[in-house]
């Protein structure tokens, strides 16, 4: 808005918002005013121990989705605040409750959608962490908890910035709002799709802010841009009818295992780049990461060189990749003097942002087929894509993102990528494709998320939150 960047308050107390609107000032000193009542918050939803996975009690989930519910309840600012569930796939089956709360936008507002999920990881073993998973602690600037970070910080950072934009503009604000807090992502999202389609009215909406990721570090705050693809796919490959004895006709017929190895040996060149005509690659500026901190967080082994070309980060964000997880052949502790007829081996690509899943498999494919040595008998199945997601970084709620958060942290944002996938972005690119989608993250290197001694760095969350805020004031005054 003109008028924000034209109106000098001077109560802004920080030379960060030189320049904010007196609301844009409102909604800082709110959010400072709130920080306390947030993290209490948190620490309440941190205490349900909602795990959405199969084995453990859904009664959790439950209680989380019901405790988010009522918070979102006490903002008093939707039409309609509902605790709903969809089916998983075809099945009679329902996905975890997730909540959806309502409000239509007035005056030619735009509507945003502020994503996060209420259940979490299991915790692990309790012996690997410093402090109970379920009993919230604050140490050293941090909450360590499950769910403190991934995404009950991102829960509550809607909460508190609807909160905040509530104190600056008032209850009888314009802007639209579509709060959905899912309650399965960390079990694969599996009514996901089903949600979107049932409740797609309810939804739908110009921009959305996804508060699931990461920030560079917890002085700079990043935007998530890029994520892989992957495709996985099983392999098999037969060159003999039956087993037979290595010593009888090894060094005249070619056994599975030969004909495995030397064809998973073609995916990779000498440098180990990925050698597959067909899988793109992304051309994308990368923030500078060195090998000394490849090895260290990788863990690579003394000796050991990195593999691929370009900047390391292109390589993690913007580059395909080819790993064999698993082969199934005769255990060491099992093996005779046999030629094996067939091995199969679990294939997984990640595919560079930019290109079409279906179009990376057909390239795989082709290769793999093509490659067959001694004429082997390849079979693919159990073929699972997940699509990449690109933004397109010249939006206006992009830039509107980006200036919240230099105004909100004070360091220019980084537009980052992410090696893996989030699976559900891409249904909401599918269902939703004018939107903006905004993938934000109240995370740091350090969170530590799915892993014992997770922790929300406070400081980042108070700027998540504070970016939040000021993109809701700013979108609630966008014609
Ligand atoms: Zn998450």
């Amino acid at each position: 808005m003109t008028e924000s960047e034209q109106t000098q308050d001077t109560n802004t107390g920080g030379s960060v918002l030189g320049g904010a609107s007196a609301t844009e000032s409102a909604a800082r000193r709110a959010v400072i005013a709130g920080l306390d009542q947030a993290i209490d918050e948190l620490k309440a939803l941190v205490r349900i121990p909602s795990v959405s996975w199969d084995a453990f009690d859904p009664q959790h989930v439950a209680a989380s989705a019901e405790a988010v519910a009522e918070l979102v309840r006490g903002l008093d600012v939707f039409d309609t605040v509902q605790i709903k569930q969809a089916r998983i796939g075809e099945a009679d089956v329902l996905g975890q409750p997730a909540v959806l709360a309502t409000r239509a936008a007035r005056n030619g507002r735009p509507t945003v959608m502020l994503y996060a999920h209420h259940d979490v990881q299991p915790p692990g073993k309790d012996e690997d962490w410093d402090s109970a998973p379920f009993d919230p602690v604050t140490r050293s600037g941090r909450l360590y908890g499950r769910g403190a970070a991934d995404d009950k910080a991102g829960v509550m950072a809607h909460v508190a910035s609807i909160r905040a934009l509530v104190a600056a503009a008032g209850a009888d604000f314009d802007l639209g709002l579509a709060l959905f807090i899912e309650g399965e992502e960390e079990f694969g999202s599996r009514s996901f799709a089903n949600f979107l389609a049932d409740n797609r009215d309810e939804l739908a909406a110009d921009v959305i802010v996804v508060a699931d990721s990461d920030n560079w570090d917890t002085e700079t705050p990043a935007l998530t841009v890029a994520l892989r693809g992957n495709v996985t796919f099983k392999l098999s490959v037969r060159t003999l009818k039956h087993a037979s004895h290595s010593g009888m006709f090894g060094g005249a017929v070619p056994d599975g295992m030969l004909a495995m190895i030397r064809l998973l040996a073609t995916l990779h060149d000498e440098q180990g780049s990925v050698a597959v005509a067909g899988l793109n690659r992304y051309e994308m500026e990368t923030p500078d990461y060195d090998e000394a901190q490849l090895r260290l967080e990788a863990g690579l082994a003394d000796g050991v060189s990195p593999i691929g070309d370009g900047t390391i980060l292109s390589r993690l964000w913007a580059q395909p990749a080819i790993t064999v997880t698993g082969i199934d052949a005769p255990t060491v502790a099992n093996a005779s003097n046999t030629l094996s007829p067939e091995i199969a081996a679990r294939v997984s690509v990640r595919v560079a942002p930019g290109q079409d899943s279906a179009d990376a498999y057909r390239a795989v494919e082709e290769h793999v087929k093509a490659n067959a040595p001694f004429g082997a008998q390849v079979v693919i199945s159990e073929v699972d894509q997940g699509q990449p997601f690109l933004v397109d970084t010249s939006g206006w709620a992009v830039a509107e993102a980006k200036r919240a958060m230099k105004d909100a942290w004070g360091a220019e944002p980084v537009e980052a990528g992410i090696g893996g996938s989030i699976p559900f972005i891409s249904d909401l690119v599918r269902v939703f494709p004018e939107a903006e989608i905004l993938v934000t993250g109240v995370e740091d290197p350090d969170s530590r998320a799915h892993s014992p001694n997770e922790s929300l760095h406070l400081g980042v969350f108070e700027r998540a939150i504070l970016t939040e805020a000021l993109l809701l004031v700013r979108l609630n005054e966008r014609a």
